[in-house]
């Protein structure tokens, strides 16, 4: 029976179609022999079927591990306030239910017969993307982010196998192709490792890219569960860092992380002072701002990378821009061949986040308090509650 499943999944896999009934409570497919039989899975979450949430616990469907699958025990899940974005449809799009989650860190539970990066007991990570197209040429260059067909999200995408939405890792377990999944550096805590699938890697790429290091003069703005990584991760790779924040109770924790200076944002005086003086900025604001009072920070040539995502659109002023010949640029997440770099730099360097453990029985609360600011710095669920 074990051989026909893999046998049919392999072939429906190719052929994509022969899938005959797909929702939250089952997947099933045609067997030759004119019956069904079900590839999936019924596990635990945790998700929302609306807005307004809020979330509860709920089953969905985990599709069998096929041969280049592992299937993870979910440990740990960092809450990322895109997480937040998504549950209330924020950025419109939401497919509901909706289970968020995508800072995810646990141990392979099934490993399938083609796996070879993994083994049955190891521990492994899984970010933001569980899939992409493999072949365009942001593929090839290890861009899985900016796939010309679209990235497979690990929540709130199309699952390419079962044809419903992929859902994160509010969940007992996930089952992921291994390309798409992480090795966890061993000297690191596992908890405290889970915020950097998305909050380290999503502001580790775009330091990368613009070439952070010795000599440089870097801005971060908003220190939540983004900043604080970028702080950390900027001042490993050598530059001066300077904190821009809007709470007062964070100056004193931004300098234990890293931070050179710290800037009350909103402080005039404070801000007139780095006017014109900064490389690099890096805004990961969850919420509306005057992006202007930034990039009035840069020097010539100078770039502000936005990996804030507010829900509303952020107005800039043309003489913001034109007369140092300033740069205002985006930046996604990372690649998977980049996740891994990042794990690997920050085993190398002893960064792991700073984390208030929480249990999933309290993610409404902690969404409210992430809308305050109220987080040092990144909630992460400790996954056994949802066993409770
Ligand atoms: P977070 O933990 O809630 O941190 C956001 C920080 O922004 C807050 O701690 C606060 O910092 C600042 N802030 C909040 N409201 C503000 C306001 N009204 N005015 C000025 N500053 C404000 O959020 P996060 O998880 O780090 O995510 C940050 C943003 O990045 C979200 O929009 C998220 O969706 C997005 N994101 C993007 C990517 C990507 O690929 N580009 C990936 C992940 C997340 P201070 O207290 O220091 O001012
Ligand atoms: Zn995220
Ligand atoms: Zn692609």
């Amino acid at each position: 029976m074990v051989i026909v499943t893999v046998h049919i999944v392999e072939w429906f896999q190719t052929h994509n179609f022969a899938i005959i009934k797909s929702n939250i409570m089952e997947s099933k497919i045609a067997t030759a022999e004119g019956g069904t039989i079900a590839i999936t899975k019924q596990v635990r979450a945790f998700g929302t079927a609306a807005p307004a949430g809020p979330l509860k616990q709920l089953n969905i469907q985990r599709r069998k591990p096929t041969p280049h699958d592992v299937e993870i025990e979910i440990l740990f899940c960092g809450v990322c306030h895109s997480d937040l974005h998504t549950a209330r449809n924020e950025w419109h799009g939401t497919i509901y239910p909706c289970v968020p989650g995508h800072e995810i860190v646990g141990k392979i539970v099934n490993a399938g017969s083609h796996v070879k990066k993994f083994k049955v007991g190891d521990f492994a990570a899984v970010g933001c993307m569980v899939d992409s197209c493999r072949e365009c040429e942001y593929c090839k260059e290890g861009l899985e982010q900016y796939c010309e067909e679209g990235m497979t999200g690990t929540y709130n995408s199309t699952d390419p196998h079962l044809g419903i939405q992929t859902y994160g890792g509010y969940s007992e377990s996930i089952v992921v192709d291994e390309v798409f999944v992480l090795k966890v550096p061993e000297n690191l805590d596992l908890a405290s490792t889970a915020p950097l699938l998305c909050a380290g890697i999503t502001t580790y790429s775009p330091l990368r890219h613009w070439n952070i290091g010795p000599g440089k003069r870097v801005g971060i703005v908003g220190i939540g569960g983004l900043g604080h990584m970028g702080v950390k991760l900027a001042k490993a790779m050598g530059a001066e860092v300077i904190v821009f924040t809007t709470s007062p109770s964070k100056i004193e924790d931004a300098k234990r992380l890293g931070a050179d200076h710290v800037v009350l944002s909103k402080d005039k005086d404070q801000m007139q002072r780095y006017s014109g003086r900064l490389h690099f900025v890096l805004d990961a604001v969850s919420a509306e701002h005057d992006i202007n009072a930034y990039l009035k920070l840069l020097k010539v040539d100078g770039t502000l990378a936005l990996v804030g995502a507010p829900e509303h659109p952020l107005p800039v002023a043309a003489f913001s821009l034109i007369p140092k010949r300033r740069s205002f640029a985006g930046s996604m997440i990372g690649g998977i061949a980049e996740t891994q770099e990042m794990l690997d730099f920050c085993g190398k360097h002893n960064i792991v986040a700073d984390i208030e453990m929480i249990n999933i029985q309290q993610i409404n609360e902690a969404y409210e308090r992430l809308l305050k600011g109220d987080v040092k710095y990144r909630f992460v669920i400790d996954m056994a509650s949802l066993k409770k």
